[in-house]
């Protein structure tokens, strides 16, 4: 998927008009090297902008609210290359209003023993200058991250590169609006929650639609429209008839196409990024939408299900900050659903009824056409596949009644050791870290839902700065994770946000 808007990140430096002229050339100068170094290094996913050196309380002022305004700008980088005194920033900072990251780095590598005097420590100070800075942003209460390092380092400018995806995030979380074409499931509790609060904390828009404004939509897509996106299909999945009438399956497969494009167009008239559905409350639709949710998902489409507005909203998030990412791995909605407990092979089978994304597919994605055990509907068509190996995150956004809960669990995901074949749908297995018994003893008690949004390619960090971003208390559920800790960051967590 693509992001609608061209990001770029603005770079600040921060310095005053005490050092004279000759000072400040160099301190503009570097100032420009390390932009072009590090746009020219290919690690970064989004382009890095230089501003004129901040001097003024008038010009810091002038520039972040520049930046706000900008709707292209998704945050802003400072250094204090030299010193800058911290009140100059407060009016500009009170004001700000997007991501901020702290560059923590010197122009030089090392100290030139030899020729190093006071003239060169006075233009080399950010040891001094960024912590008057970040002082003044502490006091403030600011959110903000920090990345320590010399600017040519590797990891200082994949720290960047991470920062500026979980940027994208908070920028575009305000952007988000999930259409909710059914409630909730009946008797659920930890698919609901507080909208009107998720949108003061988050941006979300989450408004409901009768199913069947959606399904007169898919009503209307044309017989053509629909048999080329079949052909489609046809082409790139492997068809397990399994024993079905080849036409009786084509038939199945086509309601599902004829979803995928009604409700696409539907979502995209009225501006929506994320869908809701339920089994239970299908209107005029003929099947529950399966494959057509699988392939929105693919598109850069959040979804939940059972009206799970939270985990549409927060798959559609991963996926815009994972967005253009090269050797992307995939971010879907998942469920837990059945364990395997035999002793060394511990871990939780994934799955839904139909709707995994294909961006998480290893190997060969086919098409079945299967009863669904609940509901009332035809045998609705639906991709399956198995998943990727390798670490990932599954994520749990819960409202607590007081407040809302982003619960972040590192996992494993691995290969089952023998296939399913009567099993007709996608699935991943990850065993949770710490391990299996610690990882589910967590996220038991942290309240985490058995619906997630889960990724391999967005870290427990950039989701950990999300949430700080939004305001929310956020869990991590990891290798350092033990029972008797956590329960005390679970009781933190009731100090520090508790109501
Ligand atoms: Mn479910």
């Amino acid at each position: 998927m693509k992001l609608s808007k061209n990001y770029k990140f603005w770079f600040c430096t921060g310095s005053q008009d005490l050092y004279g002229d000759e000072c400040l050339r160099n301190v503009a100068e570097h100032s420009r090297i390390i932009v072009e170094e590090l746009n020219k290094s290919g690690v970064l996913p989004f382009e890095v902008v230089l501003k004129p050196t901040l001097i003024t309380n008038e010009l810091i002022r002038k520039t972040f609210n520049e930046a706000n305004i900008d709707e292209d700008c998704a945050g802003v980088i400072v250094w204090c290359h030299t010193f800058s005194p911290a009140k100059s920033w407060i009016l500009g900072l009170q004001e700000f209003r997007k991501p901020l990251l702290h560059l923590h780095t010197q122009f030089n590598e090392e100290i030139p023993y030899d020729t190093i005097d006071m003239d060169f420590m006075n233009e080399n100070q950010s040891a001094h200058g960024d912590r008057e800075w970040g002082h003044m942003v502490t006091r403030m209460g600011i959110e903000r991250k920090v990345v320590v390092g010399h600017w040519t380092s590797q990891a200082v400018r994949e720290k960047i590169a991470s920062w500026m995806r979980t940027a994208i995030g908070i920028v575009e979380s305000s952007h988000v609006r999930v259409m909710r074409v059914a409630d909730n499931m009946r008797n659920v509790a930890v698919t609901e929650g507080d909208k009107v609060e998720a949108q003061l904390k988050f941006g979300w828009e989450v408004d409901a639609y009768p199913v069947n404004e959606i399904a007169e939509a898919v009503a209307a897509v044309s017989e053509s429209d629909t048999n080329a996106l079949v052909d489609e299909y046809y082409d790139k999945y492997e068809i397990l008839l399994e024993g079905r009438d080849a036409d009786e399956f084509k038939r199945h497969v086509a309601v599902q196409a004829q979803i995928e494009i009604g409700f696409e167009r539907f979502l995209e008239e009225k501006n929506y990024q994320a869908i809701v559905t339920h089994f239970g409350d299908l209107g005029a639709l003929k099947q529950l939408p399966g494959l057509a949710i699988q392939r929105l998902m693919e598109k850069g489409y959040g979804f939940g299900a059972e009206g799970d507005w939270k985990v549409a909203a927060m798959v559609r998030i991963m996926k815009l900050m994972s967005a253009g990412m090269k050797d992307a791995k995939g971010t879907s909605m998942l469920e837990d659903y059945t364990y395997n407990l035999v002793p060394g092979k511990e871990g939780i089978l994934q799955a839904h009824m139909l709707e995994i994304c294909p961006s998480i597919a290893e190997g060969p994605i086919s098409i079945k056409c299967q009863p669904l055990s609940m509901g009332d509907r035809e045998d609705p068509a639906r991709l399956v596949f198995t998943s990727k190996e390798g670490a990932g995150i599954a994520t749990s956004l819960i409202d607590l009644g007081d407040r809302f809960r982003l619960i972040i669990n590192s996992v494993d995901c691995k290969k089952v050791e023998k296939p399913m074949p009567k099993l007709p749908v996608a699935t991943a297995f990850w065993t949770p870290q710490p391990d299996f018994a610690t990882g589910c003893e967590a996220w038991i008690l942290a309240g985490g839902a058995h619906h997630t949004a889960f990724s391999y390619d967005i870290t427990a960090e950039q989701m950990g700065d999300w949430a700080a971003a939004m305001g929310i208390e956020a869990v991590y559920i990891d290798n350092n994770t033990n029972i008797r800790n956590f329960k005390k960051d679970l009781m933190l967590g009731n100090v520090v946000f508790g109501k």
